[in-house]
């Protein structure tokens, strides 16, 4: 019989009773000043616990380390929870269909015309519409009320003539707008009171800690810090966040000295510096998405930075110390983004990397770049994918082949895009389709669960001493329940640093 293990010095907490996923056999896990001080098998125990301060019996439930969200636009996300949803509408009519309904339910408010908020919609998918979204549809059934209509994917509005005139934007008769002019317009609807969305935010947050999340990469397009300190000043502690930094905001973040990874004062160790994300090229719903082969209604869509540029940028980057995250859809934009790298001696990260050539595989891990996808799009899109890269959708979310070839995963949402929900991302990596039966999309390209779990969590696949003490507990083994079960898992508690932002 071994002596019983003493942890030295006492831990602050101790969770009892905890599986982790594959083992037959349960662990006692000792948390100590934010880390996982021991993982100790539970007969052993007993005695050294007893100088704990708390001590919770897990009951044999499973213990993972803590999910990571990697691509997420908070802002956007908690605003979208207040926004009208569209992504049911099968047609341009259905969408105005549903903005009709909904304000004659809400009419009845009646306040001077220029303080009539504008109507957020959000969702539409009009690259799987038969008919096109116009002027004159919005108009019929929005009476005047501004009214504003965001794509799923972010990279189009919809806008109704009220709206045009309220932002000052022309709109042709589509009174569509696509890239940066609906860039711009989101942004001016997403500039409401800090007092209104700092709440929306806390709720998203906690919500998001109730499915095991304990952090997130945010790449609101905004300057972040400030915003963080301040939530997290009033409160916010459910989520660690790296705040990414956009190109314009490159010379203030040198000039106050920031670089990626570098934690943020005065945010009690939540909030550190993010990447430097740069866009170069559009969204595949919009067909702008930056494509070798020309798409089949013409065009190769969207390069915004050349590749000369974006050499220049990395540079600066790695001059600085930011790590550059950069946005590739297309084949094309990947081959761009890979060179860039390549040229610039940087390792870094790849947002999307949707549709990428087979020969461009190996280059991810070569190169030292992380490929940052959402595997949920993958459904989302598949649609929208056998329309513009018929014959060619094998090497469209190709995780399996990224992973074969060498690159490191890493797993998010894109949220608003999709939910902040890493089951429902990991749900979509290891099944490649949906609880709707309609079967999977290329199977072959599906991950592992703890493939997705470790892309998941920062390549940590299990806990370990030594960890950060940011874990989740999970009612079911990840490892071994139904798909459905998996898709919707049930999590018990959430832990950042030892301290629960969920149950417990
Ligand atoms: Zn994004």
């Amino acid at each position: 019989m071994p002596e019983p293990l003493d942890p030295c010095p006492a831990p602050d907490l101790v969770l009892t009773s905890a599986r982790q996923p594959g083992d037959d056999l349960c662990s006692d896990i000792y948390l100590r000043a934010g880390t996982v001080s021991a993982i100790v098998p539970s007969r052993h125990s007993a005695v050294a616990f007893r100088a704990a301060t708390q001590v919770v019996d897990l009951k044999g439930r499973y213990v993972i380390p803590g999910l990571w969200d990697e691509h997420v636009h908070m802002t956007q996300w908690a605003m979208t929870s207040n926004r009208l949803d569209l992504s049911g509408a099968g047609s341009a009519l259905e969408a105005a269909a549903v903005v009709g309904s909904h304000l004659a339910r809400i009419s009845g408010e009646d306040s001077a015309p220029e303080a009539v908020p504008t109507l957020v919609g959000a969702g539409f998918r009009d690259a799987v519409w038969a008919d096109v979204p116009s002027l004159d549809l919005l108009d019929g059934v929005t009476h005047g009320r501004p009214t504003a209509l965001i794509s799923h994917d972010l990279h189009c509005v919809w806008l109704n003539s009220a709206a045009a005139q309220r932002y000052g934007v022309p709109v042709g008769a589509g009174g569509l707008l696509r890239e940066e002019p609906a860039f711009a317009v989101t942004r001016e609807l997403g500039r409401l009171p800090d007092r209104v969305v700092d709440p929306w935010v806390q709720a998203a947050g906690q919500a998001a800690a109730a499915r095991g999340v304990v952090g997130i990469v945010d790449f609101e397009m905004t300057w972040n810090r400030d915003a963080w300190l301040r939530r997290i000043s009033g409160g916010f502690a459910a989520l660690r966040v790296e705040a990414g930094v956009y190109p314009q905001d490159l010379d203030r973040a040198v000039a106050e000295g920031l670089r990626s990874g570098q934690p943020v004062a005065a945010s009690g160790g939540l909030l550190t510096v993010g990447p430097l994300k740069v866009l170069i090229d559009g969204s595949l719903n919009t067909r702008t998405a930056y494509c070798v082969d020309p798409y089949p209604n013409g065009g190769h869509g969207l390069l915004t930075v050349s590749g000369p540029e974006l050499l220049a940028l990395l540079v600066r980057a790695r001059e600085a110390g930011f790590v550059p995250a950069v946005h590739a859809i297309g084949d094309a934009a990947n081959r761009v983004a890979l060179d860039a790298f390549e040229a610039a001696g940087i390792g870094g990260r790849v947002e999307h990397a949707q549709f990428v050539r087979s020969e461009d595989f190996a280059r991810f891990g070569r190169l030292g770049v992380t490929a940052s996808v959402q595997p949920a799009h993958a459904l989302d899109d598949r649609d929208a994918a056998e329309a513009n890269w018929p014959g060619q959708t094998d090497r469209a979310f190709p995780l399996r082949s990224l992973v074969a070839a060498g690159a490191t995963l890493a797993l998010g949402s894109d949220a608003p895009v999709a939910p902040l929900d890493p089951w429902t991302a990991m749900s979509a990596a290891t099944a490649r389709a949906r609880q709707d039966g309609r079967g999977p999309w290329h199977a072959e390209q599906a991950l592992t669960r703890q493939e997705a779990l470790t892309a998941s969590a920062r390549g940590r696949g299990r806990l370990r001493v030594g960890d950060p003490a940011d874990l989740a507990v999970l009612d079911g083994d990840p490892l071994t329940v139904s798909d459905a079960v998996f898709a919707a898992m049930p999590v018990a508690a959430t832990l950042v640093a030892g301290k629960f932002t969920h149950g417990g």
